[in-house]
């Protein structure tokens, strides 16, 4: 597991549910994918906890029952912990006999922020960036995540709310709704705004709701999610134009002292942003040459050890780059690659 991902549980939110099956049957198979996915699980006979860097699962044998109980440090990781393990309980045949806890109903999911388009601007040839006027709080914590979803829903959908269980509940299903994940590119200090930098690219239905929205619009986003500022002294930068927004992000909030080298592999020179730091030089490749940013990466595994290594690029590229990572024999804890798109 990346020590981005990483959150120590400091539990401040609990909500809980009665499951009517038996201990055994909820969490033998939830043990099983816990393990899978390379997390902790600790059980004994009739109490199992689960760390997951959402929160923590807490389950107890209540006769021939089991009592699950959630708890996570910020109210948004606590609905995106019960909604995961309400779609787990579905998948695993254990959703019809639950009673959730009545702690939390109606309104917006704790993790829905609703905001309004204060302005929609072309940045260059590939870019465009959007001001979003709302509530982000949550995204100025220190240790948020530094990622979100848009919420696109079908034509003429209400946004998504909370049904009776305090679960989110998505007008016309789930699957009707495209989540796209985007990056916060930069917060405004009061939290009442935040910038985001979209990659125009044809085809693609964030680039097309682009072209259409207008300053007022309404729009939701989930979040915050995902990887948080590193935390290294040292960093080694690699990412596609759908990372630039990540890397200028980190660019921008480390501490001066950090020491960052970066390459962006673009598909427009003139897409190029420059940090507002003046010492770290960001290296150019052309986003076309699918070798370019591993050759970079090769080049630094054999140069920067002892650096963070933060790699992120179409999806077949970061899972080259993870093997390469891996074949070096980089510890697991410094580096972290990940597909942003796929093809
Ligand atoms: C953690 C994370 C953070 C991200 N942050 C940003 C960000 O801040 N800004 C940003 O622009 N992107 C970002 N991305 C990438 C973005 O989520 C994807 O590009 C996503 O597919 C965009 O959705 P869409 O609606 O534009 O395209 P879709 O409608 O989902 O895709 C349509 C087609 O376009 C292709 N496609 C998708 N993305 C691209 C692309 N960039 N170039 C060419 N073809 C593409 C797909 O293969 C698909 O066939 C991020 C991804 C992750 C995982």
């Amino acid at each position: 597991m990346s020590d981005l991902l990483a959150t120590p549980v400091k539990p401040l939110t609990a909500h809980s549910a009665l499951i009517g099956a038996s201990f055994d049957r909820v969490c033998d198979p939830i043990e099983k994918i816990v393990l899978d996915m390379g997390y902790e699980v600790r059980r004994e006979t009739a109490r199992m906890e689960v760390d997951i860097p959402l929160g923590q699962v807490i389950f107890d044998a209540d006769g021939a029952q089991t009592r699950v109980q959630f708890s996570s440090p910020t109210p948004p990781q606590l609905q995106m912990l019960k909604d995961l393990y309400a779609r787990r309980f579905e998948s695993l045949g254990l959703a019809a006999g639950i009673k959730w806890a009545k702690e939390q109903q109606g309104g917006m999911p704790l993790n829905q922020v609703g905001c309004t388009i204060a302005d929609v601007t072309r940045l260059s040839p590939g870019f465009a960036r959007l001001r979003l006027q709302g509530g982000f709080s949550m995204f100025a914590q220190s240790g948020a995540g530094l990622h979100f979803r848009f919420l696109l829903g079908p034509e003429g959908a209400a946004m998504p709310s909370l049904d009776e269980n305090g679960l989110t509940f998505w007008p016309g299903g789930q699957e009707a709704w495209h989540r796209p994940v985007f990056t916060v590119r930069q917060l405004g200090k009061d939290a009442d705004w935040m910038d985001v930098d979209i990659a125009l690219h044809d085809g693609g239905r964030t680039t097309q709701w682009v072209a259409a929205v207008q300053p007022g619009d309404q729009v939701a986003l989930s979040g915050p999610s995902g990887s948080k500022l590193p935390t290294a002294e040292r960093l080694v930068l690699l990412g596609d134009e759908t990372a630039m927004p990540v890397m200028m992000n980190i660019m921008d909030n480390m501490p001066k002292t950090a020491e960052i080298t970066a390459a962006l592999a673009l598909r427009h020179p003139d897409d190029m942003q420059d940090p507002r730091r003046s010492d770290i030089a960001v290296a150019h490749c052309d986003m076309a040459d699918e070798d370019a940013l591993l050759t970079k990466l090769a080049q630094h595994l054999e140069t920067d050890r002892g650096a963070y290594v933060f790699f992120a690029a179409e999806k077949t590229q970061a899972a080259r780059a993870r093997e390469m990572i891996k074949a070096a024999g980089w510890p697991a804890s410094a580096a972290r690659a990940a597909g942003y798109w796929g093809k």
